[in-house]
């Protein structure tokens, strides 16, 4: 019995090596989309009944990662967050355009805790970020939605990679 336990744990411990030496993260495991807003440098007119608190922090995320995004807020804008009772099961929403987006956080189907993960994941596919499942990844991206939305709240290096890859140096799309 004793001697089995040890074999179990040598058995594990190289599992454990082998896993963590295997999924070394790579630039290139971001999934871009080819169709994000064409500016990285946008005003948003924040109207999220529901969530408006969790806006300030999604913002402040993609602003202080070391990516090239500039979000404000402004009274009016072509761009929009809005929180509603979007009737199916998605978490949020958004629609693209090169020249405006707009967001909607399902109010039904988010609490607190998720809110703030949903809007980061949702601006990240209006920088060009598409989906992000691979469940192979050694970091959970903002881009996966297998990712625990009550941990995941802030872009990784994954995330911002894919951004920075997507926008020069002044904001503007390669
Ligand atoms: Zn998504």
């Amino acid at each position: 019995m004793k001697k089995s336990k040890k074999y179990l744990s040598i058995i594990l411990l190289s599992c454990l090596f082998l896993c963590t030496t295997q999924f070394t993260v790579y630039a290139t495991d971001y999934v871009l989309s080819g169709g994000g807003y064409y500016t990285s440098r946008v005003t948003i007119t924040n109207n999220m009944l529901t969530f408006s608190s969790y806006f300030s922090p999604a913002q402040s995320a993609w602003n202080n990662a070391t990516s090239r995004v500039n979000i404000t807020t402004g009274l009016w804008s072509n761009n929009t967050i809005d929180s509603y009772d979007i009737s199916d099961s998605y978490w949020g929403l958004n629609g693209i355009s090169s020249t405006s987006f707009y967001i909607v956080i399902n109010s039904v189907k988010n609490t607190s805790s998720t809110a703030q993960s949903v809007i980061v994941h949702e601006l990240g596919h209006v920088f060009n970020l598409a989906d992000n499942n691979n469940i192979l990844l050694a970091t959970v991206p903002i881009m996966s939605n297998y990712r625990d939305r009550t941990v995941v709240k802030t872009p990784t290096s994954i995330d911002i990679a894919g951004v920075n890859a997507s926008y020069n140096i002044s904001g503007n799309k390669y």
